[in-house]
């Protein structure tokens, strides 16, 4: 096994947006999106880091969204369909990593026996221990939140050291910085100034979840190469959110 004692995070959720698997629009499942993520995943994964992976699904559907824009649909079933993209983007994660000769499971919150292991924390444990990297698929398994939230549960379950939150910005900014080209990135926050200045991070589940049992999230721009390496080396990357800034 590689030596993981001089790494600052050992443990990670890596939370992907569907749309990090996606091409420059946004929608569907791009072969070279998803073997730029691999690649630095499985660098990530050689330095001996463990990595549990949360995949989103709005490449696909967001339940909120399409339920506003498909009065047939009730919201409820939208964000069921939401987790189902979930879990298509995850199956396809798997074997991009696999590819590169990972081992990797996926594990869905919602028991489907055919495709994937349903989770059970302990199992997700096991696999980490043994150098599997986790693929977690379907969210929570419950309507009315997003991967976000999974992300920060899952964090918290499974006992890692932080949230790694992957966008295409540098980080977290005063605001949108592909809108406001004034806008400030910071270093460092505070949950406190998570929610007082109304940042745009995570869902506000995830942020509170992760404020009250003390879990940081490092936000980091996915794209630029190498990024996932330094972040769980501790390197000045992106900003990192914790109890104080
Ligand atoms: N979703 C859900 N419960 C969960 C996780 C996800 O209902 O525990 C649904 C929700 O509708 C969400 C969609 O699945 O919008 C896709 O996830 P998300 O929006 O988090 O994807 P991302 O924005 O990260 O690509």
């Amino acid at each position: 096994m590689t030596d993981s004692s001089r790494l600052r995070y050992k443990r990670v959720v890596l939370k992907l947006s569907g749309e990090s698997l996606a091409d420059s629009g946004g929608r569907g499942i791009s072969g070279q999106e998803m073997s730029a993520i691999a690649k630095q995943i499985k660098q990530a994964h050689a330095s001996g880091c463990q990595i549990a992976i949360v995949v989103g699904g709005g490449n696909i559907l967001r339940g909120a969204q399409f339920s506003g824009s498909n009065a047939l649909v009730q919201e409820a079933t939208a964000h069921y369909m939401g987790m189902l993209a979930t879990v298509i983007n995850s199956l396809a994660m798997q074997d991009a990593l696999e590819a590169m000769g990972l081992a990797t499971r996926v594990m869905s919150a919602v028991p489907m026996d055919k495709i994937a292991e349903t989770f059970i924390r302990r199992r997700a444990i096991r696999h980490l221990t043994k150098g599997r990297i986790i693929i977690l698929a379907a969210g929570m398994g419950n309507p009315f939140v997003t991967t976000d939230t999974a992300a920060a549960q899952r964090a918290l379950e499974i006992d890692a050291d932080v949230v790694l939150k992957a966008t295409r910005v540098d980080g977290v900014y005063s605001d949108d910085p592909e809108k406001n080209p004034h806008a400030v990135l910071y270093d460092s926050l505070s949950f406190q100034d998570v929610t007082s200045k109304q940042l745009r991070v995570m869902d506000a589940t995830a942020i509170a979840l992760c404020q009250e049992h003390g879990t940081p999230i490092l936000v980091f721009n996915f794209k630029k190469d190498g990024s996932i390496i330094r972040a769980i080396n501790g390197e000045t990357v992106g900003t990192w959110i914790g109890r104080e800034s």
